[in-house]
């Protein structure tokens, strides 16, 4: 409560207005309504009527003020993390790691992003019940369950794949961060596939002998 009330009081049958304790005079509360009412006229009434009055107002507010500097208000993440964590086999919990997990995979992001202070910040400010999972649990658990979902749903997809094309590639790199540049590349034949590049037998037999003699020629 402010202050300024030790100036002021209030009467039942009109709360709109208060009643200066020294002058008697009204003052408006600013509205009609609780909601809509503030201090600021009755503090121009006493920095306007009673100098020496606004002046100990003053003090009073000030000296509350550092006295108040010392106690801070929890912000909402405050609050909200002295709630319970959630359990880490929650729903809740689990969702969240599956997404951390997706966006190591999804965005080349290194395992060690777990224990960055910067995304363990965010992820706590977005989400302060949330126990962030050490890398250990991401490798031995989330990640190994996300290889299964993966190669499941391509095994589903190769059961109804009417064929595959296999293509060859090599890389290369400049950092030399790959040990084995060839790499076989599969692709699932959709059943709807038409030719569009072998129009007849004849270029496709002689796209087959090219083929072989290229794959020949990586082998020696
Ligand atoms: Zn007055």
């Amino acid at each position: 409560m402010s202050a300024v009330w030790q100036y002021f009081s209030v009467k039942s049958e009109n709360d709109s207005v208060a009643h200066c304790n020294t002058c008697h005079a009204q003052v408006s509360r600013g509205g009609t309504e609780p909601g809509k009412f503030n201090t600021s006229n009755l503090i121009a009434h006493l920095k306007q009527h009673h100098k020496t009055l606004h002046e100990d107002f003053r003090k009073t507010t000030e000296l509350k003020k550092q006295s108040s500097g010392n106690f801070k208000q929890p912000t909402l993440p405050e609050t909200l993390a002295k709630r319970d964590k959630f359990p880490r086999d929650s729903k809740k919990a689990l969702t969240l790691t599956e997404k951390i997990c997706q966006f190591i995979v999804l965005d080349d992001q290194p395992l060690s992003v777990v224990s960055n202070t910067g995304f363990k910040r965010l992820i706590e400010h977005l989400e302060p019940r949330y126990v962030m999972p050490s890398r250990h649990y991401i490798v031995d658990k989330t990640i190994p369950q996300m290889h299964k979902e993966v190669k499941e749903c391509i095994a589903m997809h190769l059961d109804k794949a009417s064929g595959l094309s296999f293509t060859t590639d090599i890389w290369s790199s400049e950092r030399d961060v790959e040990s084995e540049p060839l790499y076989a590349v599969a692709t699932l034949l959709d059943p709807r596939y038409k030719d569009k590049y072998f129009t007849n037998v004849e270029t496709l037999r002689h796209a087959k002998a090219a083929l072989k003699a290229a794959v020949l020629k990586v082998e020696e």
